[in-house]
């Protein structure tokens, strides 16, 4: 099978070729059909299987191929959760529209909006946009919904789990009725098909290996450890390990920093990415990360979203996170595309009870091990432990809030809130994230 049996235009096969793809990947062999024949599409694979490819081709086939007016209304909307995903999405549009008289343009949130709107006014074929940015510009009256012809939701899963549903319908709601709607997501969950429901219309379903078979292919590995030999653990695992290109999740922005300046002073090439680093700085640490020039990417669970970050053997899970689901995210990075993988935990004595919720999602055990030197000393019930052992292990232990009282889903001090993308907190409340 090839990109040209798909159906696509010779200026598309050329552009796809230049990439390097030599044929198309399973998601793209089954949803490129559908969507060419202007069906609505709901499609599920795993990351890393090149959905973009799989609804962009298509769209750019059909964009070139109709007439528009010469002042070039918006005809196509992609819809991405955080803004890396956007640019990451746009630079593919690029690429793969290289040889079609296609405009495009991408819009998100945390960058001057001036040259967004003027990009916009000077007429785009396809955009990029995360919802909360595209929202405020079609309030300002920056574009017009009015000649969309297809909608593209892309890593809808995550769209989910941030709590964009209500702008996107309310995106939805000053789009056309007649148009059609393609849903991409890494998961089939009950959510999405409930997602799916409301906007799809007798959608083609097509999806590629079970959602769990990546998951399958890794090993988790738990390491008991004492809270504050976590970093000199880290540097050792690292070393010792040889380590190239490793993603360590910590669960908030201050411990993504903290941790990434002492593996630096160990000697160890590292960035942070978290959402209070500006758009420049995540883009070059996701650049620098890719192209090897740094080792370690140490990053919260939002930033981490829906990144198109190499098949990695590892992921270092720092922390775990509060809201098991996102571990599940999380380890998603690793062992990807048949490649086996590990997911490595430093679990101190109040993180355990996270370590049990993920167990009862994953329905099964971690693989848990103390290392000699590193053995956790505070051991004591979580709640005591917290007031107790700042007093015993003064300077080590300085935080000012109460690590028991995190576990009791208490309301979070401010500068240590977890960075949690899932949307849902402890408390269940939905919160929600504009990108
Ligand atoms: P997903 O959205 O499914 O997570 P992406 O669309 O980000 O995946 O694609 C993952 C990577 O695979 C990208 O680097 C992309 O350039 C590459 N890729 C996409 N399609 C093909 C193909 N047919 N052959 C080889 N590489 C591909
Ligand atoms: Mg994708």
């Amino acid at each position: 099978m090839t990109f040209s049996d798909l159906g696509l235009s010779p200026a598309l096969v050329k552009a796809v070729a230049e990439k390097g793809y030599t044929k198309p990947s399973p998601i793209q062999e089954k949803s490129i059909p559908p969507i060419l024949e202007g069906k609505d599409v709901l499609a599920s694979a795993q990351t890393g299987t090149g959905k973009t490819a799989g609804f962009t081709l298509p769209v750019l086939q059909y964009l070139t191929a109709t007439k528009h007016p010469k002042y070039r209304p918006l005809r196509a909307l992609v819809l991405t959760p955080t803004r890396e995903l956007a640019a990451q999405v746009h630079d593919n549009v690029r690429e793969y529209s290289k040889y079609v008289n296609i405009k495009s343009a991408v819009v998100f949130g945390g960058v001057n909006a001036k040259p967004q709107i003027a990009t916009l006014r000077s007429g785009v074929d396809i955009l990029v946009a995360t919802p909360g940015r595209l929202l405020d510009l079609h309030n300002q009256k920056a574009v017009s919904f009015n000649r969309i012809d297809v909608l593209i939701l892309d890593e809808a899963d995550r769209m989910l789990d941030m709590g964009f549903v209500r702008d996107i319908n309310k995106l939805i709601s000053f789009m056309p009725a007649k148009r059609q709607n393609l849903l991409f997501s890494a998961t089939f969950s009950n959510d999405i098909k409930k997602l799916a429901a409301g906007i799809l219309r007798n959608p083609v379903s097509v999806e590629t290996a079970p959602q769990n078979s990546t998951a399958k292919k890794v090993t988790h590995k738990v390491y008991k450890i004492d809270k504050s030999k976590k970093t000199e653990f880290t540097i050792k695992l690292i070393k010792d390990g040889n380590w190239n290109q490793v993603l360590i999740f910590t669960r908030t922005k201050h411990g993504a920093n903290k941790l990434t300046e002492k593996l630096i002073k160990a000697g160890i090439s590292a960035a942070a990415i978290h959402g209070n680093k500006s758009q420049g700085a995540r883009t070059k640490a996701l650049r620098n990360f890719k192209d090897s020039t740094i080792k370690i990417l140490v990053a919260t669970d939002i930033a981490a979203r829906g990144l198109d970050i190499p098949l990695l053997p590892y992921v270092v899970n720092f922390e775990l996170p509060n809201v098991p689901e996102d571990y599940v995210h999380r380890i998603g990075r690793t062992g990807r595309a048949g490649a086996a993988g590990e997911a490595i935990s430093l679990v101190c004595s109040e993180e355990s009870e996270y370590q049990s919720e993920i167990e009862k999602l994953l329905k099964q055990k971690l693989n848990s091990t103390v290392v000699e030197g590193f053995e956790p000393t505070d051991n004591d019930p979580p709640k005591r432990a917290a007031s107790q052992s700042k007093g015993a292990f003064g300077k080590k232990n300085k935080g000012t809030s109460s690590k028991g009282d995190r576990l009791k889903s208490k309301p979070h001090f401010k500068g240590n809130r977890p960075e949690s993308t899932s949307g849902r907190g402890r408390t269940g409340a939905p919160k929600k994230k504009r990108y």
